[in-house]
């Protein structure tokens, strides 16, 4: 995995989030104006917990207010399907149709595979006839965006990635499940990864779902946390 590991940077993001998260927080519940609160924000832990409450009570648009910027490379595909789902992230993606690839393109060799050097060189074998393929078509005059339809779900991609925190966190819970495809919970957890260098105090936030929740809600549980159902009758049975 380690060759085929995503290249994740953040490239852009607020400065004062965590104030301005708290200015929309405090906004709703008090007679100051935005303007006073934040030039008056009080320390941070005071901050962190207002915006706990806020957060954990449901009052989800305060956190839509700071957006952050990811630059993604070197992941499959299959990978950035998967991403260009979420519908409230902007992307832009290295186009097939106007970068032609150029003899062997690269791509992205899933873990499983690499780990048996049997089926290793017969997937390498593939890639590169295909490649052959793909450069008989472009040289015989084929556009590159009818030669790209040979061009499999391995072939690596990049993408710019902006998404506000709200769009994060929930992307973060569902995709750092182990129930997610293994390559965008490495991606996922490696974007997460580079915001907490910045932001620490998001940490409790971009977690597995089950974390959040504190059960399970899937169908097959990896063990992390109990089932749902175990998790409830734990409950019921504490308060009876
Ligand atoms: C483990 C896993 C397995 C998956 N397997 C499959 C699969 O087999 N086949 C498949 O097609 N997809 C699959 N998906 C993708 C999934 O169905 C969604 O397309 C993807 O997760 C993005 O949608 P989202 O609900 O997470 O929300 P996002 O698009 O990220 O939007 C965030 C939230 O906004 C709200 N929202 C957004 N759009 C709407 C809307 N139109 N109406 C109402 N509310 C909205 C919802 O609350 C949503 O949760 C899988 C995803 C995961 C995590």
């Amino acid at each position: 995995m380690e060759n085929n590991r995503p290249v994740v940077k953040l490239i852009s993001k607020p400065q004062n989030m965590l104030r301005t998260i708290y200015t929309a927080c405090r906004t709703c519940y008090s007679a100051d104006s935005p303007v006073n609160i934040y030039d008056n924000a009080v320390d941070e832990e005071k901050m962190l917990k207002l915006i706990e409450r806020v957060i954990s009570s449901g009052h989800y648009s305060t956190i839509e207010h700071v957006q952050v910027s990811f630059a993604i490379s070197n992941v499959s595909r299959a990978c950035t399907h998967q991403f260009v789902r979420h519908r409230h992230v902007s992307f832009s993606q290295k186009s097939q149709r106007y970068v032609k690839e150029k003899g062997q393109f690269d791509y992205i060799t899933p873990p499983t595979v690499a780990k048996n050097p049997e089926l290793l060189q017969k997937y390498e074998d593939f890639m590169s006839k295909i490649a052959d393929f793909y450069t008989e078509m472009t040289e015989s005059g084929i556009p590159a965006e009818d030669a790209r339809f040979v061009l499999p779900n391995a072939a690596a991609s990049s993408i710019v990635a902006s998404l506000n925190l709200r769009e994060l966190i929930h992307i973060a819970n569902i995709r750092l499940c182990s129930r997610a495809q293994y390559e965008i919970r490495v991606m996922v957890k490696m974007m997460c990864e580079e915001l907490l260098k910045e932001e620490p105090w998001l940490a409790p936030y971009l977690v597995p779902k089950c974390e959040r929740l504190g059960y399970c809600d899937e169908d097959k549980c990896c063990g992390r946390k109990a089932k749902k159902e175990e998790f409830l009758s734990n409950q019921q049975k504490i308060t009876s």
